[in-house]
């Protein structure tokens, strides 16, 4: 039996699941797939990978072989591969695992060969990250998918049409049996960029990297604490670590059990808030390794032990924080409560 959590994370499966169907529908004649690196982008990369494939996902991307390892046994024969390519390292994983790389060098290539089996491939196309550089030659292996990654996909940008159009060039010059190009920002950009295969990570998780998914994408994740303590503060003091916070006015604080080790970071420190039955309660000071003050001054009802909903529309905590979206999922921390529903 694991020990009772005073944290949790709502996670909406049906949501998740509504996400994955949008993106497959805005994927026109595309397949649509899942990026479910870094932990399905922090909450929980099994659980997420089920629900998708029974949703009807049949490719799934990872960054490396201990993730492809953990989500394997739960999507049946889809697709999987892994993002990051093979090291000598990683070579005897590799060869256990039925997931393809996606080769991104020439070096990686060479190891591939001596397996044999068929491979992605990583182009780039102007981003400068990962992949070979233009029609770089491959030889003769047998590429499944060849990919190339949009650098700003969330934007009005002309790399956008120069990474298509060369990427349109590359996909003349080089055999696979499939092309892939768009994430979940790259998916609205139109049927140009979708290619035969999408690989969105943060729309399906409730992100919003464009205004085009506005209203067609639903939060999947919601965090939630017990408050441990409820305290009356004086005019003239201070809260938390380092004092930062003084307060000019008596105030009703409540103590957290959530503080940055959760991912509920430091930037949200005298930016943050909790939603308290449609009322904001503001966090006060700076937000501890373990614990987050707020102000429930407002609030006369929530006391010890009751639960509290920190503001985690990815967007306006986004705002507040100044982190992106992608961090606020990937940072959640190990010591939630999954509940899916
Ligand atoms: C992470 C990743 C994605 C998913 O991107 P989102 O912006 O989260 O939709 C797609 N392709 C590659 C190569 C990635 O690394």
């Amino acid at each position: 039996m694991s020990a009772y959590s005073p944290l949790r994370l709502r996670l909406d499966g049906a949501a998740l699941a509504a996400n994955w169907r949008w993106l497959d529908a805005a994927s026109g004649a595309a397949a649509c797939g899942a990026a479910v690196k870094a932990n399905g982008y922090g909450l929980g990369a099994r659980e997420v990978a089920a629900r998708l494939a029974k949703a009807g996902c049949r490719d799934f991307f990872v960054a490396t072989w201990a993730e492809a390892a953990e989500i394997e046994p739960v999507i049946g024969d889809a697709s999987l591969a892994v993002l990051h390519g093979v090291t000598p390292e990683d070579m005897p994983a590799a060869r256990a695992s039925r997931a393809r790389p996606v080769l991104n060098t020439q070096a990686q290539l060479s190891l591939w060969r001596e397996v044999g089996r068929p491979c992605d491939v990583m182009v780039d196309t102007g981003m400068n990250r990962l992949g070979l550089v233009g029609t770089e030659a491959v030889g003769d292996l047998a590429i499944d998918t060849l990919h190339s990654h949009l650098a700003c996909a969330d934007e009005a940008s002309d790399l956008n049409l120069r990474q298509r159009d060369t990427f349109a060039n590359i996909r003349a010059a080089i055999p696979a049996r499939r092309y892939s190009l768009a994430n979940s920002a790259g998916i609205c950009l139109g049927a140009d960029y979708a290619f035969d295969l999408t690989r969105p990570g943060l729309a399906l998780y409730g992100g919003i990297p464009r205004a085009e998914v506005e209203g067609h994408i639903a939060s999947v994740a919601a965090i939630e604490a017990r408050v441990i303590q409820r305290r009356r503060c004086e005019a003239g003091d201070t809260i938390g670590y380092n004092a930062i916070h003084r307060l000019d006015a008596p105030c009703e604080v409540a103590i957290l059990h959530i503080g940055y080790a959760d991912g509920y970071l430091r930037c949200f420190s005298g930016t943050g808030r909790a939603l308290i039955e449609g009322r904001a309660a503001p966090v006060l000071g700076r937000v501890s390794m373990d614990l987050t003050a707020i102000d429930v001054s407002d609030v006369p009802q929530v006391g010890e032990g009751d639960w509290v909903a920190l503001d985690f529309d990815l967007r306006s905590a986004a705002a507040q924080s100044g982190l992106s979206q992608y961090e606020l999922l990937t940072t959640l921390g190990r010591r939630y409560q999954h509940m899916w529903q």
